[in-house]
């Protein structure tokens, strides 16, 4: 519990939300400013900011939680898809610095989402090579 952090009050239930799924460890709100219809929020309930500080017992267990409310997304909405999108640091778009998995329902061209359609065009070989030895030197 962080005091000052608004989904540690939503988990606590100190400030209301749409609560959709719950179990011991996570809990799933709807967003309070949906990109599209259904777009849910699933969190834990202990207080980590970030995919770097999360424990691994955490981690799947949101993650289990998401799947579960992913399904339930299928089929009560029945849209084409789920975007799965998850941010850390501000640097990355994060505004609530408690971790979070957004799920999205995509309809898409309907929806007209434009987050995921960032251009495709190939990398340089050499560099990739050279950032993923610099990635795997800090294991
Ligand atoms: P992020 O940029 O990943 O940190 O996204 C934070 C998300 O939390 C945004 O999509 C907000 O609309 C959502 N949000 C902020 N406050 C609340 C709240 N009280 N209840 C539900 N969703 C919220
Ligand atoms: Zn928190």
């Amino acid at each position: 519990m962080s005091e000052d952090c608004i989904f540690c009050q939503i988990v606590n239930k100190k400030i209301p939300a749409f609560r959709i799924y719950e179990d011991e460890r996570s809990l799933a709100i709807a967003d309070i400013n949906p990109v599209t219809e259904g777009h849910v929020l699933v969190l834990p309930k202990n207080h980590a900011a970030t995919l770097m500080e999360l424990t691994p017992g955490d981690i799947a267990a949101v993650h289990q939680a998401s799947q579960k409310v992913a399904q339930a997304l299928m089929k009560s909405l029945k849209p084409g898809g789920i975007a799965v999108l998850q941010l850390n640091g501000a640097a990355a778009g994060q505004v609530v610095m408690h971790y979070h998995i957004h799920l999205i329902p995509r309809n898409p061209p309907k929806d007209n989402i434009k987050f995921l359609n960032w251009e495709i065009k190939p990398g340089d070989m050499k560099a990739i090579e050279k950032t993923a030895a610099k990635i795997k030197e800090a294991f």
